[in-house]
C-alpha cells in the first residue's frame, strides 16, 4: 500500500489505526487494489465498535495465501467473523488495481489474486527482469503440476 493511501486510512480512522500508524512493530503490507475494500472494512469496524462499546485497534494488514488478512486487538468474536467475511471479498479483487480478479499461482507457488491485465503486466516485468516466462497457472493447474492436494496448500491457520 502506498504511503498516500495508508495516510488516508490513518487520517479517516485515527482510533482504529492508532497502533499500526505509530509502532513500526506492526505492519501493513499489501498492494493498493485492496484500498477500497480496506476502506469499507474500516467503516464497518468503526460503526460496529461504536455500537458495541469496543475499541479495536488494527495491528496487522497483509496478504497471505493470496487473501487479505486484517488483524485487530480489542475486537470480539462477532466482529472478527464479520471482518473475516469482508476479507473474503479479496479473493475476487485484483490486489494490484482493484478490478475483478481471480487466484493465480506464480513462480514457485506464490498465491495471489490478479486481474488479466495485471497478470500480463507482471509477466512482462518478469520477462524483462529474468528473461523467461512467468508461470500464471490457476491453483488447480499448479497443484496438478506439483502433485498436491488442495488441502495441502489451503490457508489452514489464522496466525498473524
Ligand atoms: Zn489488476
Amino acid at each position: 500500500m502506498n504511503e498516500e493511501n495508508k495516510d488516508k486510512l490513518y487520517r479517516s480512522f485515527p482510533d482504529l489505526y492508532e497502533q499500526l500508524k505509530e509502532d513500526d512493530y506492526y505492519f501493513f503490507t499489501c498492494h493498493d487494489g485492496w484500498f477500497d475494500l480496506l476502506w469499507r472494512i474500516s467503516e464497518y469496524v468503526t460503526k460496529a465498535a461504536e455500537k458495541q462499546g469496543l475499541e479495536p485497534r488494527v495491528v496487522q494488514i497483509k496478504e497471505k495465501f493470496g487473501e487479505l488478512r486484517f488483524y485487530m486487538v480489542g475486537s470480539n468474536r462477532e466482529l472478527h467473523q464479520s471482518v473475516q467475511k469482508l476479507c473474503d471479498e479479496s479473493q475476487h479483487i485484483c490486489e494490484r488495481c482493484g478490478q475483478p480478479g481471480s487466484f493465480r499461482v506464480t513462480g514457485a507457488g506464490y498465491w495471489c489474486v490478479r486481474c488479466p491485465a495485471c497478470l500480463l503486466m507482471e509477466a512482462e516485468q518478469y520477462r524483462q527482469r529474468w528473461g523467461g516466462e512467468q508461470s500464471q497457472m490457476t491453483p488447480e493447474e499448479w497443484m496438478a503440476r506439483n502433485n498436491r492436494r488442495f488441502s495441502d496448500s489451503e490457508p489452514g491457520d489464522d496466525e498473524p
